[in-house]
């Protein structure tokens, strides 16, 4: 990563001359958003987050504020964004069909199986098949870092999780450590379907990371971090290609 960028990338997926994406670090702003030159001609679509598994489908840019944590667009020119602060943001892209998904994974949305949902409304409106899906995980708070208590385990639990692979017993009575990362990741594996080789990771923890925003660290809601991905509008991946 050069000085000058403020945002994550992983590499498979800036190969993907169609799309943009990133996952921005504590020093990206909304003002970034605007005059990075790659990113100014798209329109950005944010989400009212609440930790749900309502997942949009967007044909072109809402009129309101949509309420949920997950947005899917084969449109050209959307810059679906996903705020965060310790919460997962994963980025799913159906390399076939051409469709982008943003989802905000914090473990509610991970139980309440929001990935599924956004994995339905890809295969209902594209007929998106997982073999075609790659999966971008961003920055998140990782288990070293992420004591919970029992209550989520227990939602993990029942919702079917392999817990002993995702939490690992805190020395705190009744309270454990859980991966995230790990969680989502089997997710996407085990009940999803996607081959392992298509889901690429970002290791690094919004907690330990001084240049990422955390809640837990922070205790400030405001303080978040910015993560996006696009398609490319087609004239400006041609005018690209004959620079
Ligand atoms: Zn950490």
């Amino acid at each position: 990563m050069s000085k000058k960028e403020k945002y994550l990338t992983i590499s498979r997926l800036k190969k993907i001359p169609w799309l943009v994406h990133g996952f921005g670090l504590a020093s990206f702003t909304p003002e970034d958003l605007k005059e990075d030159g790659k990113l100014a001609s798209f329109q950005t679509v944010e989400m009212k987050q609440e930790h749900s598994s309502r997942v949009y489908y967007l044909e072109g840019p809402p009129a309101d504020r949509l309420a949920g944590d997950g947005l899917v667009t084969g449109a050209e020119g959307l810059l679906l964004i996903i705020k965060t602060a310790d919460c997962l943001p994963v980025f799913l892209i159906d390399i076939k069909n051409r469709v982008v998904a943003a989802v905000h994974c914090g473990w509610r949305s991970t139980y309440l199986e929001i990935l599924l949902a956004t994995v339905n409304l890809m295969k209902e409106k594209f007929s998106s098949q997982a073999e075609n899906l790659l999966a971008a995980l961003g920055p998140c708070i990782e288990k070293d870092c992420y004591e919970v208590g029992l209550e989520i385990f227990e939602n993990f639990s029942a919702a079917g999780f392999k817990t002993d692979f995702i939490f690992w017993p805190s020395r705190n009575q009744g309270r454990f450590y859980l991966d995230l990362r790990k969680a989502n990741w089997w997710f996407l594996v085990e009940r999803l379907g996607l081959k392992p080789e298509n889901i690429f990771q970002l290791n690094q923890c919004t907690f330990c990371q001084p240049g990422l925003h955390s809640f837990r660290r922070n205790k400030e809601k405001s303080l978040r971090l910015i993560n996006f991905i696009g398609i490319q509008p087609q004239l400006m991946v041609n005018r690209a290609v004959n620079e």
